[in-house]
């Protein structure tokens, strides 16, 4: 068991496939962003290896996250690969949908459980604002897709950005009405590359609320008040799904936390908004045994830094969200 020095017990790793994208969303890259050569990414069989090492100390939960985890070659093999790892309970996807249409029934079939989709508007002019490059629709045929493939419950992800998308949450909220699914307002966070977005265009949970409460009716508390993974629920009236709020800035849900990430360069990152990582894939490269590499994981784990510190103004500028995984 993984277990860091404030007793959290630490069990689920989201593993960043690669840094590359499809999209440009305006709140995690720049248009002009480089990637990594791919050989400096985890390859297969390193995934697979340290699969087996985090799975091994008791991670049991896997969500596979990048960039876009669907760019990655071979992701339905991958999808397998993991699924089938001793120990792993649970494997879910986030992705921007865009290639879903077509990927989301061959991945519940190698044993993907579940995906959360990103969808921030329902307006296909300010979803090509906020994406630089995608086509609402493709990704719309991915949410039927998966949905039709059995990977539910869906859940979907907006991240609100003012002077973009702050009054589309109110058309976003409403398909919880008709669609069992939860759609999850999300706090823009502040990384490096595009901090000047991040910073000066968040909009708050509670300002979010506000704006589906007064056009929708009063949100009721859902799941007993409980957070589901990092998100707080309500319910809209008669709604069949749920509305999600995750408020990382405003209201942070670090004593909670128990995860973990794998970067796509293989580096273990013990919190999402802190630089603190532990280097992986080099040692791995290196000849390192299973027991140092082991060792590495859970001296990193113990290391954990408590939360974020976005109150006290520390951004994390030494990676962009899509090599770290959101
Ligand atoms: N490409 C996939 C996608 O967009 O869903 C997976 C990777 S993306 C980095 C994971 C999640 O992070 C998405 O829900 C995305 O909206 C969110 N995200 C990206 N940049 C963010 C930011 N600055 N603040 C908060 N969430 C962000
Ligand atoms: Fe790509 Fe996801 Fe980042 Fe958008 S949020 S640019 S889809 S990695």
């Amino acid at each position: 068991m993984a277990i860091d020095r404030f007793g959290r017990n630490i069990h689920y790793l989201r593993i960043s496939l690669t840094d590359h994208c499809n999209l440009r969303c305006i709140y995690c890259m720049p248009e002009d962003q480089t990637f990594r050569p791919n050989a400096e990414l985890m390859q297969d069989d390193e995934i697979y290896l340290l699969t087996k090492l985090f799975a091994s100390l008791g991670f049991d939960k896997i969500r596979l996250t990048g960039g876009e985890p669907t760019v990655r070659a071979n992701i339905v093999d991958i999808v397998r690969g993991i699924a089938h790892t001793e120990g792993v309970r649970s494997v879910s996807l986030t992705t921007n949908g865009v290639l879903l249409h077509r990927l989301a029934r061959p991945l519940a079939e190698a044993g993907l459980n579940r995906v959360n989709i990103s969808i921030d508007t329902l307006n296909p002019e300010k979803f090509k604002r906020l994406t630089r490059w995608g086509k609402l629709e493709d990704v719309w045929d991915g949410i039927l897709a998966a949905e039709q493939a059995g990977l539910t419950p869906i859940k979907l992800n907006a991240v609100v950005v003012r002077g973009y998308n702050e009054e589309d949450v109110v058309g976003l909220a409403r398909l919880t009405v008709e669609h069992n699914w939860q759609m999850r307002f999300i706090e823009m966070m502040p990384f490096a590359g595009v901090t000047d977005v991040q910073t000066g265009q968040s909009v708050t949970a509670h300002e979010i609320k506000e704006r589906i409460e007064d056009s929708l009716g009063d949100l009721e508390v859902a799941n007993n008040g409980k957070l589901d993974g990092e998100a707080r629920l309500f319910k809209l009236p008669n709604a069949k799904g749920d509305v999600g709020f995750i408020s990382s800035v405003t209201q942070p849900f670090c004593s909670a936390c128990t995860r973990a990430r794998l970067t796509a360069d293989g580096r273990l990152r013990l919190c999402l908004l802190r630089e603190k990582e532990v280097d992986l894939l080099t040692p791995l490269r290196a000849g390192a045994t299973l027991d140092d590499l082991r060792h590495l994981i859970l001296d990193g784990v113990w290391d954990k830094p408590w939360g974020h510190g976005l109150a006290e103004g520390v951004i994390p500028l030494n990676r962009a969200m899509n090599e770290i995984g959101g």
